[in-house]
């Protein structure tokens, strides 16, 4: 191999993916992850006393590669099937789907499967890259305070479009036009949490022709706290014309309309968060798994190269991890 290190903007799935599968063939890798821990978008909020999934609500499995290390986790500890009663809602009038298809989730919250994979890397949280350079064929990465990481024989990022391009500045020209092809679409989630259950016979819903977009009962998927914890999504519509409302008024509207779908309000929230994903899903995705530049020793990998959720994410970050170890 001509590289020995590697430096990966991101600790979601597809960074921590890529950086684990060259860490195993015995290249250095660092990681820098702006957040205070790792998993990305496969995130869980702690609150007072329990926590909540308020990114990513469940994964699914198709690639047979996945599969293999979804069985590994599982083995583990790290995942397990979500049993609960998922249903879609259309027009208020609930109905079942007739799916067989598993869900599976992170125990005890999404964000352990971005802590597993994190345990035997090299991840330095709270690290926000702001720009690269490079010089001698070395790059180098500059957090906000102007320290620089590295030098890298190769540099990757994990980070969405808008920001990888923003990061990649001057050196993004290979990528620009993909980079900006990209329309990451945003989502507001709001947490409400309860002093007793709600009288609500199913666990997570699909919502058709709403502001809202999911609903979940987070203490229905397997070793969660057991209080009443309900996570609701606006549409990817609703949030994009909200992206920059105040917290307090978007709880109140999804809140309102959260009550609606059960025809009033059915107990107070004893407490209420939310957050803003200002790049929640990607409207369309790459059609190839990573983008390379042999000539710049550059590269870049996520949900948004080759497809969306973290069944891709995972199979872009491997993707990008086999192409370096077998062609450079
Ligand atoms: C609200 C919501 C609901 C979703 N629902 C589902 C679902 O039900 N099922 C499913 O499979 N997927 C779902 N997804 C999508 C899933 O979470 C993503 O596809 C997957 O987690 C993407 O992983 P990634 O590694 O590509 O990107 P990310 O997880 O976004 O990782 C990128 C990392 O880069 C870091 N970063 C960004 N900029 C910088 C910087 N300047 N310096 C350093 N670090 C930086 C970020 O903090 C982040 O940790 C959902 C996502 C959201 C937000």
């Amino acid at each position: 191999m001509k590289f020995k290190n590697v430096g990966i903007i991101g600790a979601g799935i597809a960074g921590l993916v890529c950086a684990d599968r060259l860490r195993r063939e015995g290249v250095s890798v660092t990681i820098l992850e702006k957040s205070r821990g790792a998993g990305g978008r496969s995130a869980t909020r702690h609150l007072n006393e329990c926590s909540c999934d308020h990114g990513a609500q469940y994964f699914t499995v198709s690639d047979p590669l996945f599969a293999e290390r979804v069985a590994d986790w599982r083995s583990k500890g790290v995942v397990d099937n979500w049993r609960g009663r998922i249903v879609a809602i259309d027009s208020g009038v609930v109905r079942d789907l007739n799916e067989t298809r598993e869900r599976l989730v992170g125990t005890p919250g999404m964000n352990s499967i971005g802590k597993h994979l994190a345990l035997n890397l090299d991840v330095r949280n709270d690290t926000e890259i702001k720009r690269i350079d490079r010089s001698n064929e070395k790059w180098q990465a500059f957090d906000d305070a102007g320290h620089p990481y590295g030098p890298f024989d190769v540099l990757l990022s994990t980070a969405p479009p808008i920001q990888t391009r923003r990061i990649f500045g001057e050196w993004s020209p290979p990528f620009a036009a993909q980079l900006e092809s990209i329309e990451m679409l945003p989502c507001w989630s709001v947490i409400l949490k309860f002093a007793s259950r709600l009288p609500v016979d199913f666990d997570g819903a699909f919502v058709n022709d709403s502001i809202l977009s999911w609903i979940a009962r987070n203490n229905s998927k397997p070793v969660r706290d057991p209080s009443e914890c309900w996570l609701l999504h606006g549409s990817a519509a609703w949030s994009k014309a909200h992206v920059d409302c105040e917290p307090d008024d978007v709880e109140s509207e999804l809140i309102n309309e959260f009550w609606k779908l059960f025809g009033g309000e059915l107990l107070p929230p004893s407490s209420v968060t939310s957050h803003r994903w200002r790049y929640s899903i990607p409207r369309e995705v790459l059609s190839t798994r990573y983008l390379f530049n042999n000539h710049l020793q550059i590269g870049c990998a996520g949900d948004w190269c080759g497809g969306p959720k973290i069944e891709g994410a995972f199979l872009s970050g491997n993707a990008l991890a086999t192409s370096l170890l077998e062609t450079q």
